[in-house]
């Protein structure tokens, strides 16, 4: 029996990746096709499954469409036709400006399934981001959507400019750029006053949004001067004047910066998650690609005399994560590691430790090496025997203090830093254009694979790639290194976590 299609029109919201409604992303989630627009964000294809067909249908306003609604209906009814669970996602709302409307049509003339899924649509994002409530019980109860895609000055026009120039306290309009001198000469012409507030606002939402404000009387040159181009819509209205209280999306400390944020391929980034958060536009950039040694005898051996130890400490993240990889891959378990006291570099590598069951006896006041080695020290290490299970290519300090105050110390490398290649091309593209304003950095091995990923050959030429870039590391380590290959450290985080390094990074653009 052939499996029944369906079509599901799904709004994709207005940019921000996080405003898809929690039934659109469902639905993404159990999508075998996709078929997708220009203004839908492209993170949200990663909730499809790996097996989906994705297909990609934008229309960039405009004359360059790359492909015509009767096309795109066509592949609609195919692709049901073939009994495929189908998510056509649109930008917005897709029964606002969206041809939403149209696409249900076909599916209803053609007797075929279809479910609407409402999406926020751009007029509000628009108007929310800019701190601009469209309605307000001191400024206007009314409120209408318009396009300016038509020449207003056209003989029939589909919108009646004289009712609509006052008929509403607030207008907005969706594809108004290239019309709007004749929009705002329209609407004056009808009787709305010129010191009407407007804002024009640019890819609402997102790291990218820009606006600018005006009045009927000047916005289509404020607007010119700006070289606000679409995608982008217009407010007007008295409500426009509350922005200058509510603007709480711009204000943000790190709007409009753009940070290069240094990491391992299989890190979770909550440095981006966090600094997005602030209002950064962050470029993802992994430098070095973490993977298992191709031989554990040497830690296999040690595992067998774990009694004998007096501490195990972990100076990562990715020790503990090795560590307990290769023990499982024993058989063994928490329950044998009897004996020795654990110590942890920092809070988030004992937060790790603990979810494998092991609560840490010794993290540090302060987050390094040193302070490890430090804390270790007061306690006295003499004649103890110490194992350090953690990266090939690790420092020398903590291991050396300890061995100088008498210590047996074992360092047995149970994972390896490969450095990745293949994103020196994007990164020097984005630096030659200016688009990085600054580079964060959460290891020594963040900072000297990505030197070595730009393949300079002299810290001069490094200089010059980098001049005008900020630099922020996670602690003195870390900026050591940073400073040992030329660059100045102009943020260095007080506490040395990823938090302590976006609080850093925060207050130092504020
Ligand atoms: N269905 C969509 C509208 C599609 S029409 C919705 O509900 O939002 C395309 C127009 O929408 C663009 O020309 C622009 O005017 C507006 N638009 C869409 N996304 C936008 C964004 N992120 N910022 C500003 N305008 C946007």
């Amino acid at each position: 029996m052939n499996k029944t299609g369906k079509v599901y029109l799904v709004g994709a919201g207005p940019g921000d990746p996080g405003l898809i409604t929690v039934r659109g992303k469902s639905l993404l989630e159990c999508a075998e096709v996709v078929i997708y627009d220009y203004l839908a964000s492209s993170k949200l294809l990663s909730y499809v499954p790996d097996d989906a067909e994705l297909l990609y249908v934008g229309k960039k306003g405009g004359s360059c469409h790359s492909h015509s609604q009767e096309e795109i209906n066509d592949l609609l009814v195919k692709k049901v036709m073939e009994g495929k669970m189908v998510v056509r996602l649109k930008g917005g709302d897709p029964f606002i400006f969206g041809r939403g409307g149209e696409e249900a049509e076909v599916m209803y003339e053609r007797g075929l399934p279809f479910e609407v899924v409402p999406g926020i649509t751009s007029a509000t994002a628009a108007a929310t981001y800019a701190g601009i409530p469209i309605t307000h019980r001191d400024h206007t109860a009314t409120v209408a959507f318009l396009t300016g895609h038509e020449d207003p000055t056209k003989e029939h026009s589909n919108i009646n400019w004289e009712k609509l120039a006052t008929a509403a306290g607030t207008l907005v309009v969706y594809m108004g750029i290239k019309n709007l001198p004749l929009i705002v000469e329209k609407l004056v012409a009808y009787g709305r006053v010129p010191e009407t507030p407007v804002a024009v606002v640019r890819w609402a939402s997102t790291p990218r949004q820009r606006s600018v404000t005006g009045t009927l009387a000047n916005i289509a040159q404020v607007v010119k001067k700006s070289g606000i181009t679409a995608p982008a819509l217009v407010v007007i209205g008295e409500v426009v004047s509350l922005r200058s209280k509510l603007d709480w999306f711009e204000k943000r400390p790190l709007f409009q910066k753009r940070i290069l944020v240094t990491r391992t391929r299989d890190q979770a980034s909550s440095l981006v998650v966090g600094l997005e958060e602030r209002g950064a536009f962050c470029l993802e950039c992994s430098t070095i690609n973490i993977q298992p040694m191709e031989d554990y005898t040497d830690f296999d051996e040690e595992l067998e005399h774990l009694g004998e130890y007096h501490w195990v400490l972990f100076t990562s993240i990715n020790g503990v994560k090795y560590f307990f990889r290769r023990l499982h891959a024993k058989g063994m378990d928490a329950r044998d590691l009897k004996g020795p006291s654990f110590g942890c570099v920092g809070k988030a590598t004992a937060d790790v430790l603990f979810q494998y069951g092991i609560n840490a006896d010794l993290i540090p006041e302060t987050f390094t090496g040193e302070g490890l080695a430090k804390s270790l020290l007061d306690q006295g290490v003499e004649g103890r025997n110490i194992l350090i299970p953690r990266a090939k290519e690790g420092q020398e300090y903590l291991p050396e203090t300890l061995r100088g105050a008498g210590a047996q110390v074992a360092v047995v490398p149970i994972y390896q830093n490969i450095p990745e290649d293949g994103q020196a091309e994007i990164v020097r593209r984005e630096l030659g254009k200016n688009g990085i304003d600054m580079i964060t950095f959460t290891s020594s091995s963040t900072v000297s694979n990505f030197i070595a990923m730009l393949g300079v050959e002299s810290k001069e030429e490094l200089q010059q790639l980098l001049s005008g870039v900020k630099i922020a590391a996670i602690g003195p380590i870390t900026a050591k290194t940073v400073m040992d290959s030329g660059l100045n450290v102009d943020v260095e985080a007080k506490e040395h976590t990823v938090d302590g390094l976006i609080t850093a990074i925060a207050s130092y653009w504020e």
